[in-house]
């Protein structure tokens, strides 16, 4: 395997498959396996899930909600999310560990760096949920933030989208993709990765980002094997 340690970021919408909002059982269970195919490899898989199916911040603001208030709310999505991944893991048969960015103490742990990591080395997947616990934060950047803490060597942005295009690939046929393409260009091309915040991360702690196609399947076994697909941001 290329990586010994990995941290998977996997976004709320893509845990919806074919549905219009919440969670589709089917696609649980086809992440469980490809998440699988690399654990039993012997790579140390650590994973952040984002909310965006129930709920996200900036949608309370839209609503009239406070939007530190809309926040938490989005955090607490994340939570359904981490659980239902967490419960899906567990029944294709692989041990995990659930760490909270906010105090929920009768379903998982807070967040410790040195637990996490010990959590790792024996074996455990390590699922962050509730973000990094701030408001005004995306699960992006709590991607960015914990690969950092955690010491993985890259963090796979699973996405619905085989990449990162010169241009939106739904809305311009012509547009075609990078198979890598450096932190700067990103940021003079006015490209869309990831928020500022959660790149900006990444680019000043020298943590490799790759955009890829999580829906098709051994797509996440290709990558931890170091075949180059999707796209590398270096
Ligand atoms: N959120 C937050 N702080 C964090 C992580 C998430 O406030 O550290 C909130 C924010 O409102 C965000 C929502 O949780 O919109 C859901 O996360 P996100 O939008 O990143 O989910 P995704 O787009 O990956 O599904």
């Amino acid at each position: 395997m290329k990586y010994k340690r990995i941290l998977l970021k996997l976004s709320g919408e893509a845990l919806m498959g074919e549905k219009q909002y919440g969670i589709d059982p089917n696609r649980l269970e086809q992440y469980a396996e490809e998440i699988k195919s690399i654990k039993d490899l012997g790579v140390e898989v650590a994973i952040v899930i984002g909310g965006g199916n129930i709920f996200r911040g900036v949608q309370a603001e839209q609503s009239g909600i406070d939007r530190v208030q809309g926040d938490y709310m989005g955090m607490l999505a994340t939570m359904i999310n981490a659980m239902a991944l967490q419960g899906a893991l567990e029944k294709a048969g692989m041990y995990t560990r659930l760490m909270s960015g906010i105090k929920i103490e009768q379903v998982c742990e807070m967040f410790i760096r040195r637990r996490a990591v010990r959590h790792l080395e024996k074996g455990r997947i390590v699922i962050f949920g509730a973000g990094i616990g701030n408001p005004y934060f995306t699960t992006d950047s709590t991607a960015s933030l914990r690969a950092i803490e955690i010491e993985a060597e890259v963090v796979l942005k699973g996405t619905r989208v085989d990449g990162i295009y010169t241009a939106d690939p739904e809305k311009d046929p012509s547009a075609t993709r990078f198979s890598n393409i450096t932190f700067q260009d990103v940021y003079s091309k006015g490209l869309n990765v990831m928020d500022m915040t959660a790149f900006t991360l990444c680019h000043e702690n020298n943590l490799p980002i790759i955009v890829f196609d999580m829906n098709k399947p051994g797509n996440l076994l290709k990558l931890a094997s170091g075949e180059s697909i999707g796209t590398l941001v270096h």
